[in-house]
């Protein structure tokens, strides 16, 4: 089975609405196994609509509309269908009861406009909307599947798992799942990672993989087609078991797993402690994200100007006129002083120029220093890294979250 979906909405054409409801049931879709070719989006404009329409059900055996069921002028969906199928507009009584009951429960009347939401195209299935007042709808147009979902994703998504994926799943011919598994790496660039599993992108037949690059982190996804999801799942593991053979420390989680969650359950009974310049407290705000991690989180400091790494952490004056706070040996002394004023296992710290401002000839925009200090070794590795000030922030709180696990793994 092949379908297509289309998002109407002029706010989304024009960028200012994203679109959110095709990514969605395309993955649900790919899930019961069926094929997603083409992605529309049309505005509201009922002409373009009905070519839109009459494209998708022309090529495919289903056609999925988001959007354009609302009460208001520009909400064209009905009308388009109803030309499409060739279909008068029938009022519902039952429709109108069921927004007025919405209304009701909400003391609020019902505004007239709405009544335009309880006309349904002749013959066609309504779907009751459990959270808005657009019912869906299913319709048969040239011996194929239309579904109308309304625009919200709060409407659109409880609609589809009640109704759609019942319905699509009786005409499934062939049965067969996709199935997806996530494995996520940082510290190598996407091409770097290339290099070093490039057999695997270039798998072809039913399972394949992927390489998808976001700032500090590179994704490698395994996909995978199959008769079922356990059949599938097995695929997947075989090929994640041979990938993990060639990278398995570079790979920190999988699927939606962060790094500060594989980096809190991985610390034990370690304690920690962290000094942060540069990244203003973004590893600590991290860390805290994760439950249960006061019992290994101890102190966090952000020594962000030089007072404060002199007040705070007791840097000698002397050290940071001669090295200038970025510098290796004042994150060393960061790491290693904030693991003794705080007592604790291990100590990391950051110091670096995130830009725009603040660079020399000698020290770019993006050089920052991370720390790690655990009374046995100190060890200070040196970044060049690049992207605007955030990113350089997020990318140094990556770093050094990943050294933190390495040297937790061990
Ligand atoms: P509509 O039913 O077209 O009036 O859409 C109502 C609202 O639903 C819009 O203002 C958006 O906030 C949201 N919406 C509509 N289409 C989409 C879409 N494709 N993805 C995400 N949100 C959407
Ligand atoms: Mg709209």
């Amino acid at each position: 089975m092949k379908a297509e979906i289309i998002s109407i909405g002029t706010e989304i054409l024009l960028g200012q609405t994203l679109d959110t409801n095709s990514s969605y049931l395309s993955r649900k879709l790919a899930e019961i196994g069926i094929d997603v070719h083409y992605h529309i989006t049309a505005g509201d404009n009922k002409n373009r609509l009905c070519d839109s329409i009459k494209a998708a059900l022309q090529r495919s055996d289903i056609a999925i509309t988001t959007g354009g069921l609302g009460p208001t002028i520009d909400d064209i969906t009905l009308n388009a269908i109803a030309e499409v199928a060739e279909k008068p507009l029938i009022l519902k009584k039952e429709i109108i009861r069921l927004i007025e009951h919405h209304f009701k429960t909400r003391s609020i009347k019902m505004p007239k406009n709405n009544i335009k939401q309880a006309y349904v195209p002749k013959g066609a299935i309504w779907l009751k909307n459990l959270t808005g007042t657009a019912p869906g709808l299913i319709v048969e147009i040239y011996k194929k599947h239309l579904i109308a979902l309304p625009g919200p994703p709060r409407e659109m998504i409880p609609m589809f798992e009640k109704y759609i994926i019942p319905y699509l799943e009786k005409f499934r011919v062939k049965k067969s799942v996709i199935l997806s598994r996530t494995l996520k790496t940082t510290g190598l660039s996407e091409s770097q990672l290339h290099n070093k599993i490039a057999a695997f992108l270039r798998l072809s037949g039913s399972t394949t993989v992927g390489i998808y690059a976001r700032p500090s982190q590179v994704d490698l996804k395994i996909t995978a087609k199959a008769a079922d999801p356990a059949l599938a799942k097995k695929q997947i593991g075989i090929i994640e078991g041979k990938i993990r053979k060639k990278i398995n420390k570079l790979i920190y989680g999988a699927d939606d797993q962060k790094l500060e969650q594989v980096v809190a359950g991985l610390m034990g009974p370690s304690t920690i402690s962290i000094a942060e310049s540069c990244t203003g407290g973004l590893i600590s705000s991290r860390l805290t994200d994760i439950p249960g991690i006061s019992k290994n989180l101890l102190f966090s400091i952000i020594a962000y100007s030089d007072r404060s790494k002199k007040e705070l952490l007791s840097i000698s004056p002397g050290l940071l006129k001669r090295h200038g706070a970025v510098s290796t040996v004042i994150a060393r002394h960061m790491a290693d002083n904030i693991r003794r004023i705080a007592k604790s296992d291990i100590g990391i710290s950051t110091t670096g120029i995130a830009g725009p401002a603040g660079a020399t000839h000698k020290k770019p925009i993006g050089l920052v220093y991370i720390g790690l200090s655990t009374g046995k070794q100190t060890i200070v590795r040196k970044f060049n890294f690049t992207g605007s000030r955030d990113i350089i922030k997020f990318r140094t709180s990556q770093a050094a979250l990943d050294m933190l696990r390495k040297f937790l793994l061990k």
